[in-house]
C-alpha cells in the first residue's frame, strides 16, 4: 500500500470544504461510521506526527486531538509519493521552481486517523529569467 495522491481523501473535489462539511455531518448523523471516516494512510499519519504543523482546530470527529497540516507537494523530478514539505522555506524553494507542481495541504488527526485535504495549490511554474548580456 503505497503513498499517492489518491491516498489524499478529497482529491478531485471541487469544493473541499463542502465535501469535508458533508462528510462530518454524515458520521454525526450516523450514515457514516467512524472506520468510514477515520482511514488515513499510514505515511500520513506518520508526517502529521513528525512534521506537521498544528492547526489550531480540534479534530471534528474525536474532538480530543489537535488537527495538524501536512503539506505535500507532487510533480516532476519529485517522487511518485509526493515531497512532504515541513517548512515554508522548503515550499518557497519548490514554488521558485519551473516545473509544474500541486501542493496539497491535508488536516489529520493523529488520534483517530481522521484526514480531509483543504486546499490544492498550483505551485511552480516560474519563467527562467533571461539574463541580457
Ligand atoms: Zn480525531
Amino acid at each position: 500500500m503505497s503513498f499517492e495522491v489518491t491516498s489524499l481523501r478529497g482529491n478531485g473535489v471541487v469544493d473541499h470544504r463542502l465535501a469535508r462539511r458533508h462528510l462530518i455531518n454524515e458520521f454525526r448523523r450516523g450514515r457514516l461510521r467512524q472506520d468510514q471516516v477515520c482511514d488515513a494512510h499510514p505515511e500520513l499519519i506518520r508526517a502529521a506526527r513528525n512534521v506537521g504543523s498544528p492547526a489550531s482546530l480540534a479534530c471534528p470527529i474525536c474532538t480530543e486531538q489537535e488537527l495538524r497540516l501536512v503539506t505535500y507537494v507532487f510533480g516532476p523530478r519529485l517522487p511518485s509519493h509526493g515531497r512532504c514539505v515541513s517548512t515554508a522555506e522548503e515550499l518557497a524553494k519548490l514554488n521558485a521552481r519551473p516545473d509544474e507542481l500541486t501542493a496539497y495541504v491535508v488536516e489529520a488527526c493523529t488520534g483517530c486517523r481522521w484526514h480531509h485535504l483543504l486546499r490544492v495549490i498550483p505551485i511552480g511554474r516560474v519563467k527562467p529569467v533571461r539574463r541580457s548580456s
